[in-house]
């Protein structure tokens, strides 16, 4: 018999954002039968100043929970709604729906709930538009007792369901708890679910139809008009989305690169550009030395000083412990005879900074200890690097041309990416004079 091709389409929120991206997003669908499953996002931004449902929905929550008026925020998404479903003529009516959301959000139903219907309302207008079945992500998507994603009864349950439809739209970003509360993954989530539904799908490719060319080399808001990378291996891509290359969540790729499922990242506005391919393998080749580069800010170093600290045994160990406890997981530790510095985000710091200062001191014992804020850290990435000479000189070259000074340089271990640490205000220039050293012609 032959292998029929099964293809998964994930869109996002700016490619369901109104009406006219919903016909955009339905030609693309119906242009392949073989785009079987469908995940969408919640309605994202139709222009700069727009709002994401999913942020009305948090707002519509906080409302609620701050005891103010749930008519206003919660009026402006039922107008949302109301304006895609007539803007694409159909007949079904939400009125239901949105009574039984008003009122679970009236009795305090949890934050995940809430945010979550965003995505819900657009899986039951586009299943209606595409005439797919709707399955609910709350019957086929779980997490544990912990709160992880319970992979394997997940695809035990959702492989199951999906043989009995042909054809079904399935909502990004949630799932449930094995108490049947709804749980959503974090922001960005629903690429992960696009990614859970190709695994369970035995697919042949998942696309993720996004607002852009394919993943390209730098952030578009920061460096302007950047070359589009045709393809990426599963490893960079996690390395840069995690550094903040935020096209698609670093966590979406687990499912797929488990079963050899490849991505492939699209443009719903440009449906005949091919995109970026992400795979397990690519060979390296000579089409530049780097893949690409990303990178955020709102880190803080803390730097700890201790003479013959070398020399003393388990006192890394002891520095992480402290962190350890306070739930906080470390970026980077780039250390010299007698210093340790740790990179973390500030945000993981809170209002626990003091605390953890004088645990640390408790702790080593150290000569000093200091937290300096307002790191940014850029990465740049690509298989390549292993046999390119002179990566690392040409990263210090073009921060040197700008006249930006380096606070941490950290190459890993397996040579496929440098990440140096700049001081905030340097970052965004940073960026683009790395992107220019390496820009292919
Ligand atoms: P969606 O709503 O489709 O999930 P996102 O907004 O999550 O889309 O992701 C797409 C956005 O990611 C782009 O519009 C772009 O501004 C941003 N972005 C950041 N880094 C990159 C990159 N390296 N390549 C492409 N887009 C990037
Ligand atoms: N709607 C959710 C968010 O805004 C999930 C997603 O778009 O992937 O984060
Ligand atoms: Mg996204």
């Amino acid at each position: 018999m032959q292998h029929e091709i099964i293809k998964v389409a994930k869109f996002g929120g700016s490619s369901l954002a109104s009406a006219e991206q919903f016909e955009k997003a339905g030609a693309i669908v119906k242009a392949d039968a073989s785009r079987r499953y469908v995940v969408p996002s919640a309605p994202g931004k139709r222009d700069k100043s727009d709002f994401k449902v999913t942020d009305m929905l948090y707002e519509c929550y906080n409302s609620v929970m701050e005891g103010r008026d749930l008519s206003v925020p919660f009026g402006k998404i039922i107008e949302r709604y109301s304006g895609i479903v007539e803007g694409l003529g159909l007949k079904l009516s939400l009125k239901d729906e949105f009574d039984s959301i008003r009122s679970a959000m009236l009795h305090r139903a949890g934050r995940d709930y809430v945010a979550s219907r965003g995505e819900y309302l657009n899986a039951k207008i586009l299943a209606e538009y595409l005439e797919f079945d709707f399955i609910d992500a709350s019957e086929v998507i779980f997490f544990s007792d912990n709160g992880n994603f319970d992979s394997d009864k997940t695809n035990e349950i959702l492989s199951a369901v999906l043989r009995r439809h042909k054809t079904a739209v399935i909502p990004g970003f949630y799932g449930s708890m094995p108490n049947g509360t709804i749980k959503t993954f974090s922001r960005g989530g629903s690429d992960i679910t696009g990614s859970i539904v190709a695994r369970a799908a035995q697919a042949d490719l998942y696309e993720n139809w996004t607002d852009v060319d394919g993943f390209l080399m730098a952030d578009p808001r920061i460096v302007p008009d950047p070359k589009r990378i045709d393809t990426i291996t599963y490893r960079e891509l996690r390395e840069l989305s995690y550094m903040g290359a935020t096209v698609l969540h670093e966590d979406a790729i687990f499912p797929v690169r488990f079963a050899g499922i490849p991505i492939n990242i699209r443009n719903t506005n440009a449906p005949e550009s091919n995109g970026t391919m992400i795979v397990s393998h690519a060979p390296s080749d000579n089409t530049g030395a780097i893949t690409g580069i990303a990178g955020h800010k709102g880190f803080s170093v803390i730097t700890i000083e201790k003479d013959m600290m070398n020399a003393e045994l388990g006192f890394g160990r002891r520095v992480l412990e402290v962190l350890e406890k306070h739930g906080i997981s470390f970026e980077h530790l780039p250390s010299g005879i007698d210093t340790m510095s740790v990179i973390v985000s500030t945000v993981s710091l809170s209002e626990n900074r003091d605390r953890i200062i004088n645990d640390i001191c408790a702790a080593v014992d150290p000569e000093s200890v200091s937290v300096e804020d307002g790191i940014a850290l850029i990465a740049v990435v690509g298989r390549n690097m292993v046999k390119a000479k002179g990566t690392a000189a040409k990263v210090f070259n073009a921060i040197t041309r700008v006249g930006t000074n380096i606070r941490m340089i950290d190459q890993g271990s397996c040579e496929f990416n440098i990440i140096i640490g700049v001081e905030e205000h340097d970052f965004e220039r940073s960026m683009r004079a790395i992107y220019e050293e390496f820009m292919p012609d």
